[in-house]
């Protein structure tokens, strides 16, 4: 066991507060732990997660995957690289389309 300082708002007090007094009879280090466990869960999706990009020079015209601009052949996009791995985003399959990312939304997005 160890003892944590943390700051909290108005608002997440009050909502730690009646979380305790209803779910655990007032105890307030369980409810942390309940809560810190349920939200392991829903980001931890197993999965594919994109780790990195590879520049492709399109060879016909294609869109972004997120902004779907449109690029003429020519145009410099990026396909990202997947591997195993948890998160929000993973993804349960690989993607079987086309996947391509204007620079833009790869630095914004991943
Ligand atoms: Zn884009």
């Amino acid at each position: 066991m160890k003892r944590l300082n943390f700051t909290l708002d108005a608002d997440t007090i009050q909502l730690l507060n009646e979380l305790a007094a209803t779910y655990y009879n007032g105890n307030k280090s369980q409810t942390v732990r309940a809560a810190l466990e349920s939200l392991a869960t829903h980001v931890r999706h197993d999965g594919w997660i994109i780790t990195g990009f590879t520049p492709v020079v399109i060879d016909d015209e294609a869109y972004c995957h997120t902004c779907h601009t449109h690029y003429e052949e020519g145009n410099v996009l990026l396909r990202p690289v997947f591997e195993r791995g948890q998160g929000p985003n993973a993804l349960s399959h690989l993607p079987s389309e086309v996947w391509l990312e204007c620079s833009q939304c790869a630095e914004q997005n991943y």
